[in-house]
């Protein structure tokens, strides 16, 4: 059946801009490759109690729209105010800037699952192509499942999303093409590492250290959202991509190494999983919030690569503007 707008991508930034269009009477359906919804906000169960945020371990406000959805998020007790600053790992005192870094309660993936509660969203569906029609766009996943739509949003990492339209046979403008090549996305190794016996990290159970290669140390039990001790580690873009065909056990090794000085005498890793985020963060931005292709049907380009802000704020406030543009898009060609 054919909907109004297609969305590729069930991250953040996608499903608010299919809030955004439902909310104004366009019928969507969004469409991922995951599992489940999410994206990079993502959690993984380990064991039978352990809980581990392996993609955005927090988010940060500086916009009155995404506030007022905090605040709402907190009334709900969904989120909550995980710290206010991180210690670098050298000292033992948190050094507190007043800004709330905020966290979801059962951890970052609820935070998807809520906002996704009503809208059309299929998973486990990898989109192979996208192609023009006469009047809009027709889109066909790896089980040969087709659907059709008026206007289209694609909300994956950039290159992700230019290989999609290179394979597709689309030819975005020379402009447009310059333009999203320039949006380039760094890499991260994660571990995901059970203990056995208690950690050492400062309040509120973190540590933040640009300088260092595994630059974040992160107690999911102190954090509040697992049963058991669970520690995320996450490398830098360097390290990572310096690192990212050696063999597992070596970049396992490096891991927990860089987690070992933050474990309490006699307590031991017992396990741990590693993660490989091809695109984690993206290293440059667009500075519009969204793109609206030119000389083609209606196509927006939407995710935390837009709008400047990056991470978990520039999702979200992408997503909005992509639904709006959209919207605006459709009832203009009316
Ligand atoms: C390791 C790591 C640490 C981070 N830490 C933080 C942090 O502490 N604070 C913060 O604010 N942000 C952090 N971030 C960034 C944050 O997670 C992202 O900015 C945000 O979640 C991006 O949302 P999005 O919707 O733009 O993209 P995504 O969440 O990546 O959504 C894109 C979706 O598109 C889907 N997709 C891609 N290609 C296809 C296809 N061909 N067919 C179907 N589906 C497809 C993917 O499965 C994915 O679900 C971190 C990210 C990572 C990976």
């Amino acid at each position: 059946m054919a909907v109004d707008v297609l969305i590729v991508g069930a991250g953040l930034s996608g499903i608010m801009a299919a809030r955004t269009l439902l909310e104004r009477g366009c019928t969507v359906r969004v469409i991922d490759k995951g599992r489940s919804v999410g994206g990079r906000l993502a959690t993984r169960r380990v064991g039978e109690n352990g809980l581990a945020d392996h993609g955005a371990q927090f988010f940060t406000v500086r916009n009155s729209t995404l506030q007022r959805f905090v605040d709402r998020w907190r009334a709900l007790d969904l989120a909550y105010v995980w710290g206010t600053g991180w210690s670098d790992g050298s000292v033992k005192r948190t050094v507190s800037d007043g800004h709330p870094r905020y966290a979801v309660r059962g951890g970052m993936n609820k935070l998807a699952k809520h906002l996704a509660q009503g809208i059309d969203i299929s998973v486990d569906r990898l989109v192979v192509s996208v192609r023009e029609r006469a009047e809009g766009w027709a889109l066909e996943d790896s089980d040969g499942n087709a659907c059709e739509s008026r206007g289209l949003i694609l909300t994956p990492p950039m290159p992700e999303t230019l290989e999609l339209l290179t394979a597709s046979g689309v030819h975005l403008s020379e402009d447009d093409f310059a333009e999203l090549r320039r949006i380039r996305f760094g890499p991260c190794l994660c571990g995901i590492h059970a203990v056995n016996g208690d950690v050492d990290l400062p309040e509120p159970g973190a540590m933040q250290n640009f300088q260092s290669e595994v630059y974040w140390v992160a107690d999911n039990q102190a954090k509040g959202i697992s049963n058991t001790t669970i520690i995320t580690s996450h490398a830098n873009a360097k390290f990572s991509r310096q690192n990212w065909d050696a063999s597992e056990a070596d970049i396992i090794r490096a891991l927990e190494s860089a987690v070992q000085p933050f474990l309490k005498r006699g307590a031991r890793i017992v396990q741990t999983q590693l993660k490989k985020w091809r695109y984690s963060v993206p290293l440059t931005t667009h500075p519009q919030e969204t793109l609206l292709a030119s000389d083609l049907p209606p196509l927006a380009f939407a995710g935390d690569a837009f709008g400047g802000r990056g991470r978990v704020e520039g999702a979200f406030t992408s997503g909005l503007a992509a639904g709006t543009a959209m919207a605006e898009a459709l009832a203009s060609a009316n």
